[in-house]
């Protein structure tokens, strides 16, 4: 499989969840990204294996409007926390923030305008919901149904591990009959790394 590099995102990112998707097209259509839709994609980039030196890169040629002097002054050092590299001790110690659960992304700091972090599953309206899925491929009716019955009941996760089922079915086909993956493997997952990480080991 593709190397986890900052050159590699763009192609990396067709195997990430709907919330890392919408912050991937959102950054390469502004050029930038809001302090905790960077925070959330950091840590996010952080988890599936990008490390510190290729994230800096990936952030400052994203950025790509904004000079090298703004670039230090503004977003170096967050990244640089996020990675445990600068900060407190404790900070430090640990290696820096750990990435967002999907509880924490669907409960903590809903996106305001222009903003385009937290879970397009809970936080975008229908419409915007389904036009995002299309964009990303998901054209499928009985999918699209499904995930607007799961947002409805409030049922995001499920909405997630449906469209992730549908994106690998032929893979997850595969995995099972060749016992390559567990059901335990399979289960629902509540983390965007654990998806990243599910994807990357079926597809790769
Ligand atoms: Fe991301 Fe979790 Fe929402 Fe899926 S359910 S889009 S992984 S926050």
């Amino acid at each position: 499989g593709a190397d986890i590099s900052a050159r590699n995102i763009d192609t990396l990112s067709a195997q990430f969840p709907l919330c890392m998707q919408n912050l991937h097209r959102t950054l390469r259509r502004d050029a930038h990204l809001k302090h905790f839709g960077r925070l959330q994609y950091t840590l996010f980039l952080k988890g599936i294996g990008l490390n510190l030196e290729e994230c800096l890169i990936f952030w400052r040629s994203s950025f790509h409007k904004i000079t090298e002097d703004t670039f230090n002054k503004e977003y170096r050092y967050n990244v640089r926390h996020s990675y445990g590299d600068v900060g407190g001790d404790s900070n430090r110690r640990g290696g820096g923030y750990s990435p967002f659960s999907c509880q924490k992304i669907l409960t903590e700091h809903p996106p305001g305008p222009g903003e385009a972090h937290g879970c397009p599953y809970r936080h975008f309206s229908l419409e915007n919901l389904t036009t995002l899925l299309q964009g990303v491929g998901i054209t499928d009716r009985s999918v699209l149904n499904g995930v607007k019955e799961d947002k409805e009941s409030q049922k995001f996760h499920m909405a997630c591990n449906r469209v992730f089922e549908h994106v690998h079915k032929n893979e997850i086909k595969k995995a099972k009959e060749e016992s390559i993956m567990t059901s335990a493997q399979l289960e629902t997952m509540v983390h965007p790394n654990e998806y990243f990480k599910r994807s990357y080991l079926l597809k790769n």
